[in-house]
């Protein structure tokens, strides 16, 4: 079958020492060969090996000196044939090589599109896919790590023994209800109940690996939420200053609010000073303010601060009532100043909340503070079995667990074995989306969007 030959700059914009021009398809290497002179073609080249030469323009005239190499199908990485051109770094000469090859009948290729193509021909699976775009995203060794063990397959291995599990069961389950007259014994409530609690409770340890997973990939946010006057800002510039890593360059962080991201263990920890929640005076504070309160809303979770050195008011009361039910931990703030509100006193209004004793100002308790950020939002899993997950992936398992507490529910329940077996039928499609076994062309339109060119 003849694939079609895409070409794209795979290396960054602008001055570098080399830009690498990559051609997957079937005449790859060819049309790499007709742009170029080389004393040794690439056709004449065993795969692998690299040759240099001369880039050519239009007129037949050398503009750079290149290497060039050729990997033969489907031992490349999109599983085509792959030929790349390594010109000097730079803008120019990358886009020449690139404008000669489209006028030799390459096509541009597509965000991801070269991912796309090694997942379809075999070479990768759609975790593995995504995996790539976390090894490129990753903004802390922690979160290259957990990639690096998604692109080494050990999610896919998981889920899919988990999803081989669920395939005998169902297929047991079938069994009994097609032919209920053959000799082999149906499964009894009690084991398939077994069974089905088993094969949950594998899916959960791998949900929490994955959550951690998504939150090293993608941070946290954490609201820091409390009346004028209690240290908000002396806190969130604390948390700052003791960070020897922040990171800033975080795509869509909002300046409007005073956000700001730091990397604590490997975690990228994006904290949002709330101190703009007040009664707008004019209409640009009446936007502040609804911007203020859906990153409340929005948060993962909320540091409310108290002044621990003055008595609780009735506003420290109504902002105590708004974040009751939702995740939030209490940092019990100016505690190097004389103790009015103690802790057992914020325990009483928010029975079991964690709650710590710090001071901004003179920068003590906010290890442990960090700490609890990290255990609050990370969940049970550790940070070391974290695997590289997108939101997808992580909607796809909670989805599974969702029908096989379904399952579990309706077996106890003492409903017929056909419910429990549409269900179990609906966890299997969600491990099949997750592995892109079903090929969903939505789903994988999806996936490959966040993709750059050339990857
Ligand atoms: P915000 O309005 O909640 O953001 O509060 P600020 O961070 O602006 O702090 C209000 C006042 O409290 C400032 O004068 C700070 O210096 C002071 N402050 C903040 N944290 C501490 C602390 O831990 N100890 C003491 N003694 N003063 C603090």
């Amino acid at each position: 079958m003849t694939q079609e030959t895409i070409a794209a700059i795979s290396t960054a914009w602008g001055e570098a020492g080399i830009a690498i021009v990559r051609l997957s398809g079937t005449n790859a290497r060819d049309m790499a060969d007709s742009v170029l002179s080389c004393t040794v073609p690439l056709r004449e080249t065993r795969p692998r090996v690299l040759r240099n030469g001369f880039l050519l323009d239009e007129c037949g005239v050398a503009v750079d000196h290149v290497l060039a190499v050729w990997f033969a199908a489907p031992h490349s990485y999109t599983g085509e044939d792959v030929a790349e051109i390594h010109t000097h770094g730079g803008t120019l000469v990358a886009q020449l090589c690139i404008r000669r090859l489209l006028s030799r009948g390459a096509r541009l290729s597509e965000p991801g599109e070269f991912t796309k193509r090694a997942f379809l021909n075999g070479r990768i699976d759609l975790t593995q896919a995504e995996a790539v775009l976390g090894i490129i995203r990753s903004r802390s060794e922690e979160a290259l790590r957990a990639a690096a063990r998604t692109l080494r397959g050990e999610l896919s291995t998981f889920a899919a023994g988990i999803r081989q599990e669920i395939v005998g069961l169902l297929a047991q389950v079938e069994a009994g209800l097609d032919f209920p007259e053959d000799d082999v014994p149906p499964l009894s409530p009690e084991e398939l109940d077994a069974t089905v609690t088993a094969i949950r409770q594998s899916l959960e340890d791998l949900s929490d690996r994955c959550s951690i997973g998504l939150i090293l990939r993608e941070g946290v946010r954490v609201a820091i939420v409390g009346k004028p006057n209690v240290g908000k800002s002396s806190l969130l510039n604390a948390l700052l200053r003791e960070s020897r890593a922040i990171v800033t360059a975080i795509p869509g962080t909002t300046r409007d609010l005073i956000e700001e991201v730091l990397t604590y263990r490997g975690i990228p920890i994006r904290l949002v000073d709330t101190a703009g929640i007040c009664t707008p005076g004019d209409e640009v504070e009446a936007i502040g303010v609804a911007k203020a309160r859906d990153a409340l809303r929005d948060a993962d979770l909320r540091i409310l601060v108290l002044d621990g050195s003055a008595p609780l008011t009735e506003t420290d009361a109504e902002i105590i009532d708004g974040i009751r039910d939702v995740p939030h931990l209490v940092a019990r703030n100016k505690t190097d100043l004389p103790s009015v509100v103690t802790e057992e006193d914020i325990a009483e209004l928010l029975p079991g909340s964690p709650v710590f004793s710090i001071s901004a100002s003179c920068e003590t308790g906010l290890e442990a503070l960090k700490d609890a950020i990290v255990a609050e939002t990370a969940g049970a899993g550790t940070l070391d079995a974290g695997l590289n997950a997108t939101a997808r992936q992580v909607g796809e398992i909670r989805s599974a667990l969702d029908s096989l507490s379904r399952a579990e529910e309706a077996i106890e329940a003492g409903l017929t074995p056909d419910v429990a077996a549409s269900c179990l039928a609906d966890a299997l499609r969600s491990l099949d989306r997750l592995l892109g076994i079903a090929n969903d062309d939505a789903v994988l339109d999806r996936v490959f969007r966040d993709f750059c060119i050339g990857k």
